[in-house]
């Protein structure tokens, strides 16, 4: 679903992703862990086109991100084509970017009404369902202030879930959490899991990477120093950085 060759991408001077290469196949979920300023977050951004890769290739789907093959020959994305392959992936971030002024089901349709042309009726049936599916069948008529951290992240989640995407990017979904409220995220999150949804997700909740990630990655200075199954990642590093980083976190 996801595949990445030799990733780089350069902030001026500052070498970001300094060829990232891994693979997730549909259906998996690939954890990726790593110090600050590592390059997580830039390297979810360049999977859904938020940053153009420097170099390298990244393909979702086996299209490639960000360009279209026309007779053999590549072609850059316009800005509208763009966002018609990221509709395909959904994300949700650490902080949850829901509209203030509009309820959870409005936050929801909002995406489905705008850009898929669906109709209200319809969208909000969905939303309504994916609010249940979450966990929050009786919240549709909230507002975001009206929901405690953990019920807004679900509603994004939800929100990311109303555009029927094949992957879904996390990007510390829990961090700006109060620790009470993680394991409701969590939960949802091990339900999409199951439910077969191609995930990555960068996170520092080891208990859910152990649990539910099918390759742990970690991350350092824009490379992946190691990656392997969690069990094996957690209980046996191989490499002395991974392991001075796992001392911290664990
Ligand atoms: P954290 O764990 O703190 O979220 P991270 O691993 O997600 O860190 P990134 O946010 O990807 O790290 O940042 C990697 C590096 O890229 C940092 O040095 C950061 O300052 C730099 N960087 C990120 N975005 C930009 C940008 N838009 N312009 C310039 N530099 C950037
Ligand atoms: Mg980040």
């Amino acid at each position: 679903m996801v595949l990445a060759e030799r990733v780089s991408k350069n902030f001026g001077t500052n070498k970001v992703l300094r060829g990232i290469s891994l693979e997730v196949d549909p259906g998996e979920v690939l954890c990726i862990v790593g110090p600050s300023g590592s390059g997580k977050s830039t390297f979810l951004r360049c999977i859904n086109h938020l940053e153009r890769v420097d170099g390298g290739r990244l393909s979702v789907d086996g299209q490639l991100v960000g360009y279209r093959q026309k007779g053999g020959k590549l072609y850059e994305l316009k800005l509208k084509e763009a966002a018609l392959q990221r509709q395909e992936i959904g994300m949700v971030f650490q902080r949850f970017n829901l509209f203030p002024h509009l309820t959870a089901v409005e936050n929801i349709t909002l995406a489905p009404m705008r850009v898929k042309g669906i109709s209200k009726a319809k969208a909000t049936a969905r939303a309504t369902e994916l609010l249940e599916r979450v966990g929050l069948g009786d919240k549709g008529d909230a507002y975001p202030a009206h929901l405690s951290g953990g019920q807004q992240q679900r509603v994004a989640i939800a929100r990311a879930l109303a555009m029927d995407p094949k992957l879904m990017l996390f990007d510390e979904p829990t961090s700006a959490l109060d620790p009470e409220l993680v394991g409701e995220v969590l939960d949802v999150m091990k339900e999409l899991a199951k439910s077969g949804m191609t995930m990555i997700v960068v996170t520092h909740e080891m208990g859910f990477a152990r649990e539910v990630a099918d390759t742990l990655v970690f991350m350092d200075e824009g490379v992946v120093v190691e990656a392997g199954p969690p069990r094996q990642i957690l209980s046996d590093p191989q490499h002395d950085r991974t392991r001075a980083f796992l001392s911290k976190v664990l």
